[in-house]
């Protein structure tokens, strides 16, 4: 029997024939310092990874489950298992519809959904013979400069990361405890660098956070990421009458729907492929974020090269980039986006561009 004639059997017989094969896999990575926020403190994470082939191309996408949002490798792992019939026969050509029927076929589970969507994307990229950022129209020479994070540690840890983090321009502070002066002091002691800070909803008031925020006016930060809880957006638009520091929202911004609830509350909005859903949903954000005149920061959680050169290749759109979660692991298992003098450098090659190593 002909190809030809096999398919027109299978036809008749209302069977299509399978397209495409979906795989998961859960992959430990491991940290290269114990990683503290004022959320939790750990040695590895666990990210999913999704593998679509079809054609002979390989579309490869990572989530970084969200503990705060009840998410694990495996209930993202579950999430995709259960839409894989669906995208196994579905045309990854087409993707703005296979991804809004996912979203519409899994509730919650976002880093499922940014797996999903970061296979679909490096697939149809490489299927169309362009890097992912030309998809989307953008100039990979706009890319910005990346901050490279340093995680709450005791003063002398915080200066040897300070000193280890020597060719990033900008750096991104970890605050939100008692020992915050402390902290920007260490850092203070051994470079002059701009800081950006995050202190992750962990400032108690809003006065504390004001007197905090004047204080770091003081030493060269040139903004400060969701200083209150996230339920505290009235607390939030008072603060920010109260300083001059641009004041971003992370854990307020979490989906689409969010961006309008902060406008006028914060300055930006950090948007991460983990958090929305993928690099489709963050590049309409970024849209959404602009129409209200909002500034924009691409954030990222741990996670190896997949994710953050995802993220990367939307990075010419946004005013800050925070896209070093692959540089915090030892672990990677892919290289794609790579950081000269602090700028993000793009792959050129189809899709993500990602290399296995
Ligand atoms: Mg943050």
């Amino acid at each position: 029997m002909t190809r030809r004639d096999l398919l027109a059997s299978t036809a008749a017989a209302g069977i299509p024939p399978p397209a495409a094969v979906v795989e998961t896999e859960i992959v430990r990575l491991k940290l290269r310092h114990t990683w503290t926020t004022v959320m939790s403190s750990s040695e590895y994470r666990d990210t999913l990874h999704v593998r679509l082939r079809r054609d002979g191309i390989t579309g490869t996408g990572e989530g970084a489950p969200i503990v705060r949002y009840q998410e694990s490798a495996e209930t993202a792992r579950r999430a995709v298992e259960a839409v894989k019939e669906y995208l196994v026969q579905a045309d990854p050509r087409h993707y703005q519809k296979v991804l809004g029927e996912v979203f519409r076929r899994i509730q919650g589970e976002w880093a499922a959904k940014a797996a999903i969507d970061i296979a679909v994307m490096d697939w149809a990229a490489q299927k169309m013979g362009v890097p992912l950022h030309s998809l989307f129209g953008l100039d990979a020479r706009d890319a910005p400069v990346t901050t490279f994070s340093i995680g709450i540690d005791t003063p002398e840890i915080t200066k040897q990361k300070v000193r280890e983090a020597e060719p990033f321009p900008v750096l991104k502070i970890k605050v939100g405890l008692d020992s915050d002066e402390a902290t920007i002091e260490a850092v203070r002691s051994v470079t002059r660098k701009p800081l950006r800070v995050d202190a992750n909803e962990g400032w108690k008031s809003k006065e504390e956070a004001v007197r905090k925020i004047k204080w770091l006016e003081t030493q060269g930060v040139e903004l400060i990421e969701q200083p209150l809880a996230a339920h505290m957006l009235e607390e939030a638009r008072w603060m920010r009458g109260k300083v001059n520091m641009p004041i971003f929202a992370d854990e307020a911004c979490l989906h689409a729907e969010d961006i309008p609830k902060v406008a006028g509350a914060f300055d930006g909005v950090n948007i991460k492929l983990d958090k929305c859903g993928g690099a489709l949903e963050a590049y309409r954000m970024i849209q959404i974020a602009r129409s209200l005149g909002l500034k924009v920061m691409l954030g990222c959680m741990i996670s190896s090269s997949v994710t953050i050169t995802a993220a990367a290749h939307l990075s010419p759109l946004v005013d800050y980039a925070d896209l070093d979660g692959n540089l915090l692991i030892a672990n990677d298992p892919y290289r794609g986006v790579t950081v000269r003098q602090g700028k993000l450098v793009l792959p050129e090659g189809p899709g993500l561009g990602l290399r296995r190593v």
